[in-house]
């Protein structure tokens, strides 16, 4: 089963549909279930939380969905169950869910050299401590936590 922005256009409420990649089906008769098993691994293409611009990144996941036969059609629950009237096993709905689930949460480009040259710029010009984790100057709260503890730049000296 193939994953492009066509998949996506039959989900309006996607994230991105700059996703690409490829579910591999296996079905395992389990009992009286079938055991369906999909493998993902795709790539996609989502703003980079420093710098806003694209970055391209890598998703494999394997999941798997339970499915009985029975009288009517329920793919609500955590088995399937597919009525008699149902030939036919539509698991893009999953399929979906879960890459959304297996989004990275952080998007960043590798390094900062890798970010548009403008926004890296200005980041590495404005802030004293340039920061991997520090996605936005001038978030608020107090700088408590930011902080690096004095004690932390002893040890590094420590070899
Ligand atoms: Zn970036």
């Amino acid at each position: 089963m193939e994953v492009d922005s066509l998949f996506f256009d039959s989900f309006p409420s996607s994230e991105t549909n700059q996703i690409t990649g490829l579910a591999n089906v296996t079905l395992d008769k389990l009992g009286s279930k079938l055991d369906c098993v999909v493998a993902f691994t795709g790539e996609a293409t989502l703003p980079c939380d420093r710098c806003l611009a694209d970055v391209t990144l890598a998703i494999s996941f394997e999941e798997r969905l339970v499915v009985q036969l029975g009288e009517t059609t329920n793919t609500e629950d955590d088995i399937w169950t597919l009525g008699s009237e149902c030939h036919e096993l539509d698991i893009s709905q999953p399929v979906f869910e879960w890459i959304h689930l297996h989004l990275p949460l952080r998007r960043l480009h590798e390094s900062l050299e890798d970010c548009d040259p403008d926004v890296a710029e200005y980041l590495s010009g404005s802030s004293e401590k340039p920061s991997e984790t520090s996605g936005s100057s001038g978030s608020g709260g107090t700088d408590e936590n930011d902080g690096i503890d004095p004690r932390w730049n002893a040890l590094k000296d420590l070899k």
